[in-house]
This record gives structure tokens, C-alpha cells and sequence, in this order.
């Protein structure tokens, strides 16, 4: 079937993320199989991925991430929002701001629950402990023998203790380990980082393993299509340096290009929803009404106020006198300043007393942020921040085409706030943020309220902002969900339904989204369906 390509590979991997950097490493690793990943962006060359406070240029990076928007989106004011990616080995992992959280024992006992046999949080506990080097040590939740290296954040900005202290003032409990026995409660996240540097799944899984004779890695190229043949997948073609090159599959393809271009892909290649497909005519190779449906996203907010002290980062010459010191550190001891990444501080609240788990997650940010660091007015103020997120949103977007040319962005539809609970949760956010705030030590050194301003005090007020404002916390997943009813795309071992010799393997395959930051999941996801996928392979 495969012969009439030039050059065959056994697995050939899409996209070289979170998910296809785990996938290359494991699936190489016998020695056995002849393993292909094929990436879009460059190779993750550039110093801004590895100082980890380089994630703040990064945000506007055009050659390391696509930059996407969504919208405009009816349920925000007609805003376009802003959604960045990874492009480049690594991909978001590479971009990212580096905290290490797996979301709560529920998520997956709800993936379970749904039908998705193997994904309760006992099955899935094992390959967060099996991938991760946890510098504290190992215990009953965390593990030491894997190539991601979790570490504590090291920058020492005093404002992030003054923080955990109000918001402990506040009346939330104090926590050392999110992803321990309970994820609630305050304190300092655990970053994926090694020696003051960004550990990215690159960096973690794949650059060890360059020299792999079996491994061949292709940067810089565009797959534009999944070749299909009688409802299997047998290679994969692709664009570089404007040559169309086409690539064998011996045993299996695998997408792994993200919770936008997964589905993105698999409606190029003719697998999705009819009426889509007929939109672009392209030829429908397999109809599956969910590709691209179901898109979750965590929905956030940020109260910033204006701050009276100096430690904190500004554009400002007092407080650069003060980081400058701090800046140096990064060479000499592998700390300080450049080794943030920027939310180093935060944690899992509940809004109400209904919430049986936490239901919103809190970053601290040591800067009057806003339009995600990108607003550079805003960083010449001494200011503070808390984002305030939503952890397990009722509101579903899409993911669908803007035409059948493969260098054209996916249509994002983000549909943020559109549910009504979601209204009510954020408007609690915001509330439970200016808490926070309310509360020494920190209370004593902010002042005027920036966002969303004094006056904004009622609840139809605070849902106007929200609307106005509220943006994404760059968590997209669930387009290619797995499980069994009419809109899933994938089964519970990731085999596309209706396809054969097709996984997708990324975060896009997550029923629903998990209570908390997704790279740990995503890695973890991969880790798991990579043992599957040398199991099916074994002779
Ligand atoms: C700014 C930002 C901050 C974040 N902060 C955190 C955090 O602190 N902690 C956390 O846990 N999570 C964080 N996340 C989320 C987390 O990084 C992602 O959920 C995770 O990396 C997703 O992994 P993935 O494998 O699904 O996709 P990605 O890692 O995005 O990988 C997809 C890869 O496929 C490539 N690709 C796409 N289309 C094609 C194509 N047609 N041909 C070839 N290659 C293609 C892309 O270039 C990319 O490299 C953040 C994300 C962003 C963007």
C-alpha cells in the first residue's frame, strides 16, 4: 500500500509539541521502529525559549508562535482574542509559562466516567509520576526518573510571599503541592525548569535523543495533508522551502498538531463535518461531525491595581535598579529575575461554598499586565495583577476553516462567557480577587484600582467588563475528544473513529478540559498512548 511513496517512515509524527515530543522519545527509543516528526516551526534555537523571561517576548514572537486570534467573538463584545501557540520544537511547551500542574483527581475520573475506559485518575497517575523528575524527591504522587524536570521557581520576587500572605488573610488555606493529595489552597507553583532554565518537552524528551538513528526530525515544514487510501492513513505531505515533499506511513500516523491545527489538519485531509467540508469542497473522505467541535478554554480575568513600592516589574528606573542585580543572577547562580516565569505564585479557590472542588485558579503578576504583556504602556506603571480563570467552563466553541489552503489560520471560535454559569462563576472571580487584595500586606501598598476600576461594583457591571475584557489562559483543548458519542473523534486508545492507522495524540483530545494549566496532562497523555502504540506494534 505504502510503496508507491520514495521514502517510508514506520510512525510518522505531526507536529513537534508537547504530545510529539513524548511520542518521538518513546516511540525511538527501541531502536526497533523508523520514527519521523515533522514540525512547522524552526528548530528551538532561540535564548527567549530558554531564559525563562523571555515567555514575555516570546507573546509576540512571529517566527516561534502563530499568533492566532479568535472571533470576533459574539459572546465577548465582538472582540478578537488573542490565542498564542508554540511554533517551534517543543511548540507550546516552548512558549509557555512553565507551571507544572496536573488539575484534580476528578478530571480524569470524569474521562473515565464518560466511557473512556483507562483514563480514571489511577490509570493516569502513574505516567505523571513516569515522566517527571520532581526535585523534591519522590513520594506517593510524584516521581523522579523522568526527563521533565520539575522544579521550585526561583526569581525570590518578595512580592509573590506577600501575596500567598494576603490571599491567606484572606481566608484561603496555604499550599505546598498542587498536584499532591489536595489541589487547594495558596502558594508557589512548581516550574517546569532545570538549573534556572526552561525545560520544554524539547528540551526534555527530544534533544537527548537527536543522535537515534531511527529518529529523523524535519523543521520549518507544513504538513498540509494526511493521505488517505480506502480509510486509512498511509503518509503525510508536506511544504518546505516551497518543495512538496511526500512521506510513507509503514505502520501508523499521528497527529499531534494542537487543539487548533488537529483539527484543522483533519479537515484538510477530508475527515470531518459534511457541511464543512462541502463549504471549502473538499473531497469527504470520512464523515465526523466533531472534529473541531467541543472547544474548551479557560476564561480569564485580570484585577490589576496600581502599587506603591518598587520590587515589583516595571519599566520604570527605580525598580530596573532594583531587578538589575537580580537580572545578573541568572549567570552567576541560575536565579533571580530572568529565571520567572512571570506567575510564579497563585493557586485553587473555591468561589462559593457550593463549589465541592475549586473551581477557579489564581496567577499572581508582579507587573500592571494586560493584553497579555503585549500593552507596554501598562508596564511603565507600577502595578499589580491577579488572573483569575475558570476552571471547568460550560461554554463550547469551535474550530472550523476559513478556506482549503493549508497556510491559512484555523477559524476560531472561542465562545468564552457565552454559558450562563460561566457569567456567574467570573463575576465571583473577580470579587474573590479584589479580596485578595483588600488584605495585608499587599493592601498596604496598592492604591487606584486600573482594571476593572472603582466603579465597576454591580454584577451586570463586573459582566460588562468581563465582556469587554476577559481574555483566554491559553488552555484550548477538546476538538478531537475522545470517547464514544456522535461528536468524539477518537477512541479511548486515540484511534481516530472510522480511520485506520490514524491517532491523534494531543491536548486537543481531552473530553473536557482539566482543572488546571494543560501541559503536564498533554505530556502525560502522550506518555500513556505511546505504551499503547508499542503494544499494538510488538512482534
Ligand atoms: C503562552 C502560553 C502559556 C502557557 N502556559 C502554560 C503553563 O504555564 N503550564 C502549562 O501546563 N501549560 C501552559 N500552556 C499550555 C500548554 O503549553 C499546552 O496545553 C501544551 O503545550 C499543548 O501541547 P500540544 O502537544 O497539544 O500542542 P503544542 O505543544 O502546541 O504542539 C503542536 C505543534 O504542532 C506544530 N504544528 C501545528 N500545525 C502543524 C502542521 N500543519 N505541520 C507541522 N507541524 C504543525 C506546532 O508548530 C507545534 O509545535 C501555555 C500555553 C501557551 C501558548
Amino acid at each position: 500500500m505504502t510503496s508507491s511513496f520514495k521514502q517510508c517512515y514506520d510512525f510518522i509524527i505531526i507536529g513537534g509539541g508537547s504530545a510529539g515530543c513524548v511520542l518521538a522519545d518513546k516511540l525511538s527509543a527501541s531502536g526497533q521502529h523508523q520514527v519521523c516528526l515533522i514540525e512547522a516551526g524552526p528548530k528551538d534555537s532561540s535564548p527567549l525559549i530558554h531564559v525563562p523571561l523571555g515567555v514575555v517576548e516570546l507573546m509576540k514572537s512571529r517566527r516561534l508562535n502563530w499568533l492566532y486570534n479568535s472571533g470576533p467573538e459574539a459572546s465577548q463584545n465582538d472582540r478578537e482574542i488573542f490565542n498564542p501557540r508554540g511554533k517551534t520544537l517543543g511548540g507550546s511547551s516552548s512558549v509557555n509559562a512553565m507551571l507544572y500542574i496536573r488539575g484534580q483527581k476528578e478530571d480524569y475520573d470524569h474521562w473515565r466516567d464518560l466511557g473512556n475506559e483507562g483514563w480514571g485518575y489511577d490509570d493516569v497517575l502513574p505516567y505523571f509520576k513516569a515522566t517527571q523528575h520532581q526535585e523534591r524527591g519522590a513520594d506517593d504522587y510524584h516521581g523522579v526518573d523522568g526527563p521533565l524536570n520539575v522544579a521550585e521557581s526561583r526569581s525570590k520576587l518578595p512580592i509573590f510571599d506577600n501575596f500567598i500572605q494576603s490571599a491567606i488573610n484572606a481566608g484561603f488555606p496555604a499550599n505546598n503541592d498542587f498536584n499532591g493529595e489536595q489541589q487547594e489552597g495558596i502558594g508557589y507553583f512548581q516550574v517546569t525548569q532545570k538549573d534556572g532554565k526552561r525545560c520544554s518537552a524539547a528540551k526534555a524528551f527530544l534533544t537527548p535523543n537527536l543522535s537515534r538513528k531511527n529518529l529523523t526530525v524535519i523543521t520549518d515544514a507544513l504538513v498540509e495533508k494526511i493521505i488517505l487510501q480506502d480509510k486509512k492513513a498511509v503518509g503525510i505531505r508536506f511544504k518546505r522551502k516551497q518543495k512538496i515533499v511526500e512521506l510513507g506511513a509503514n505502520k501508523e500516523v499521528i497527529l499531534s498538531a494542537g487543539a487548533f491545527n488537529s483539527p484543522q489538519l483533519l479537515m484538510l485531509s477530508g475527515v470531518g463535518p459534511q457541511a464543512e467540508l462541502d463549504k471549502h469542497n473538499i473531497t469527504l473522505e470520512h464523515q465526523l461531525e466533531g472534529v473541531g467541535q467541543n472547544l474548551q478554554e479557560h476564561v480569564d480575568a485580570l484585577v490589576v491595581k496600581e502599587y506603591t513600592d518598587t520590587d515589583i516589574i516595571a519599566y520604570r528606573p527605580k525598580a530596573l535598579a532594583k531587578l538589575a542585580p537580580s537580572a545578573f543572577k541568572f549567570f552567576t547562580e541560575q536565579s533571580g529575575v530572568l529565571t520567572s516565569a512571570v506567575a510564579e505564585a497563585g493557586g485553587f479557590i473555591k468561589t462559593s461554598d457550593e463549589a465541592e472542588t475549586p473551581d477557579l485558579q489564581l496567577h499572581f503578576i508582579p507587573a500592571a499586565m494586560d493584553d497579555h504583556g503585549r500593552n507596554l504602556k501598562m508596564l511603565f506603571r507600577y502595578g499589580v495583577a491577579i488572573h483569575a480563570c475558570l476552571l471547568r467552563p460550560k461554554s463550547r466553541g469551535s474550530v472550523t476553516l476559513y478556506g482549503s489552503a493549508p497556510h491559512l489560520n484555523p477559524n476560531i471560535t472561542l465562545n468564552m462567557l457565552s454559558h450562563p454559569d460561566d457569567q456567574t462563576i467570573m463575576i465571583k472571580a473577580i470579587k474573590r480577587a479584589r479580596e485578595i487584595f483588600a488584605q495585608p500586606p499587599v493592601a498596604n501598598k496598592v492604591t487606584n484600582e486600573i482594571f476593572p476600576g472603582e466603579g465597576c461594583q454591580s454584577d451586570e457591571d463586573i459582566l460588562e467588563f468581563l465582556k469587554n475584557k476577559a481574555s483566554t489562559i491559553y488552555h484550548p483543548v477538546g476538538t478531537c475528544k475522545m470517547g464514544q458519542d456522535e461528536l468524539s473523534v477518537v477512541d479511548s486508545e486515540l484511534k481516530v473513529h472510522g480511520i485506520d492507522s490514524l491517532r491523534v495524540v494531543d491536548a486537543s483530545i481531552m473530553p473536557t478540559v482539566v482543572s488546571g494549566n494543560t501541559n503536564a496532562p498533554t505530556i502525560m497523555i502522550a506518555a500513556k498512548i505511546a505504551d499503547n502504540i508499542l503494544a499494538t506494534h510488538s512482534n
